[in-house]
């Protein structure tokens, strides 16, 4: 556990108090679930008003909440069997695994972003044929994105068919070849078109003498003709790596197929981080390093445990900071650092 979450609660409860919480869809479907010490110690919980759901927020501010993507008709009954599940919204995650060693990585959960953003507008809508009105995005409170589409035909998709359509993002299976064959063209929908097109863009853009008939080859794969391509495995390899959506993880993919499984609930605060976890209505826009930052200006006193380099949060820049270093920094700023294990108040 983190060794100031008694510090951490105190500040989570007082933000519970002033801001409470927002019940998900049917809450009283929902199974709920807290940790203090991993993301879940403590699951079947459930709450029939939202007023509860704050009550229990502040007097226990946990450090992590979640909810079920599963509706149940007895949610908090135990062993999951006796829960009986109803149905389940569709849920996607993207989880940045930052490698730059930085506290607040902007580029890495650009980068999520992106990823969340080509899922909804090159797969769910065109795809898959989603409603844009069935599909929401949530910042995690920490390192991405989740993406949920909750509508009554998704709501009843089994695990496999889940497992389907992860394996379908994934082109797991895809056999490039027989998709060529059968004359793919621009216009083609899915998976056929995408290759179709990327295969297009490519020769537009070469200067590569195998394509001096340029106009010719594209004329000829506007029609459906990719003979040229036939054989480029490192090109088709190349483009599926481009395309495909990496919910790299086990883990990432199991909140997909698993339907047992309890995802970060929007309105409530990040134990690994302070931030908020919230709905986002314009993902372009959105900058969780300032929208998600929801502590004050007063100043807090805290000693650095560990080197850390700069960082950005409400387009203020703090750092960098060396292990020992005490300094007092806006509340907002230093609840992060503690949150992030990188300092103690001092
Ligand atoms: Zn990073």
């Amino acid at each position: 556990m983190n060794p100031a979450s008694d510090l951490i609660k105190k500040h989570f409860s007082e933000y519970y108090r002033r801001k409470g919480a927002e019940a998900p869809k049917d809450m009283e479907k929902r199974e709920f679930g807290f940790g203090n010490d991993k993301k879940i110690d403590y699951r079947h919980y459930s709450f029939k008003v939202e007023d509860e759901l704050k009550n229990y927020l502040v007097n226990n501010a946990p450090l992590y909440a979640s909810f079920s993507s599963a509706y149940y008709e007895y949610p908090s009954a135990q062993p999951m069997t006796k829960k009986n599940i109803l149905g389940a919204d569709l849920i996607f995650e993207f989880d940045a695994e930052c490698k730059h060693n930085n506290l607040a990585c902007p580029e890495c959960l650009e980068k999520a972003k992106r990823d969340t953003i080509r899922l909804i507008e090159d797969f769910l809508v065109p795809d898959f044929g989603f409603d844009k009105k069935d599909i929401s995005v949530s910042f995690s409170g920490s390192r991405g994105y989740h993406v949920y589409v909750v509508n009554d035909a998704v709501k009843q998709l089994s695990g496999e068919a889940r497992r389907q359509l992860v394996d379908y993002l994934q082109a797991k299976n895809l056999d490039v070849k027989s998709i060529i064959r059968r004359g793919a063209t621009l216009s083609s929908k899915g998976w056929s078109g995408r290759l179709a097109k990327a295969a297009y863009e490519h020769v537009k853009s070469s200067d590569q003498k195998k394509f001096a008939e340029k106009e010719d080859v594209l004329k000829k794969m506007s029609e459906g003709n990719y003979d040229l391509f036939m054989g480029a495995h490192s090109f088709w390899d190349k483009t599926l790596n481009e395309q495909v959506i990496h919910l790299s993880s086990a883990i990432d993919q199991s909140v997909t197929i698993d339907l047992s499984r309890l995802i970060r609930l929007p309105s409530t605060l990040h134990g690994g981080s302070s931030l908020l976890c919230q709905y986002v209505d314009n993902l372009d826009k959105y900058n969780p390093f300032s929208d998600a930052v929801v502590f004050y200006n007063p100043p807090m006193k805290i000693k650095l445990t560990k080197d850390v380099s700069e960082l950005v949060l409400r387009e203020e820049t703090f750092g960098p900071f060396i292990h020992g270093q005490e300094t007092s920094l806006p509340e907002y700023a230093a609840l992060y650092l503690i949150c992030k294990e990188a300092a103690l108040p001092a």
